[in-house]
């Protein structure tokens, strides 16, 4: 399932579609414009990526747990995130932090071609069995996602959806040029999110942008 125009919840019966509506509504309230990220996320159903115990909470704009200590970032987060990314259809984008699935199954759903790289293997699997269920074909992979995906190189986009100490420097490299990074860099505590654009093969531009809180980035060249 992998057109921008499927309407994946169309023909469910979905108990959760106004929930999941009031949710977009919000997120433009809080100022996410772009219509592609608005229209995904008004289709994708949160409810299969959130813990079942979490089943009831899956349409507030809050991150939520998931197992292993690592979560499912905030809606807001995620629009955020993917507007600056700017994905196109026919993308190729790198994912590092699978976790529940669901910022993957988002850029699926806008057409992208989407890899995706979690170090935490019963995280990956879980994530594998609800992309099957909605037939959707994603690339993964559980590992060390600081060092990026050599063999599927280079991406028009890679999003980092952990914090960062500092730029992934082999990711940085993975980038097309003109493809764009989106990654949250800081301290343990907070990060700013961090918009790397490759400019040519040796010349990158960097934005910062607005503060988040991410679950620590782990690995060779992450936090040890
Ligand atoms: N994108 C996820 C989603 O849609 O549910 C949320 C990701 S969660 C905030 C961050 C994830 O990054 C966790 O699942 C964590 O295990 C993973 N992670 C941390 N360090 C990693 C690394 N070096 N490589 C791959 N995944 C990593």
């Amino acid at each position: 399932m992998k057109s921008e125009s499927n309407n994946i919840t169309n023909n469910n019966n979905d108990d959760f579609t106004e929930k999941r509506l009031q949710l977009v509504k919000s997120l433009q309230r809080k100022g996410i414009r772009d219509e592609k990220v608005l229209r995904a996320m008004s289709e994708l159903p949160r409810e299969l990526f959130v813990s079942p115990a979490f089943f009831h909470r899956a349409y507030e704009d809050s991150a939520l747990p998931l197992s292993d200590r690592q979560t499912i970032s905030q809606p807001y987060t995620v629009a955020y995130m993917t507007s600056l990314l700017n994905v196109r259809k026919g993308d190729k984008i790198l994912e590092i932090g699978t976790g529940s699935g669901y910022q993957a199954a988002l850029l699926n759903l806008m057409g992208a071609d989407v890899y995706s790289v979690e170090r935490i293997a019963g995280l990956q699997k879980q994530a594998m069995k609800i992309f099957d269920m909605l037939e959707m074909n994603i690339t993964l992979n559980v590992g060390d996602g600081t060092i990026g995906w050599e063999e599927f190189a280079p991406y028009d986009g890679i999003i980092i959806t952990a914090g960062a100490p500092h730029i992934p420097n082999q990711l940085r490299g993975q980038l097309n040029i003109n493809g764009r990074m989106v990654v949250p860099v800081g301290n343990k505590e907070s990060q700013s999110m961090y918009v790397i654009i490759r400019i040519s093969n040796k010349e990158y531009s960097t934005e910062k942008r607005h503060k988040f809180k991410f679950v620590p980035l782990i690995g060779k060249d992450g936090w040890s």
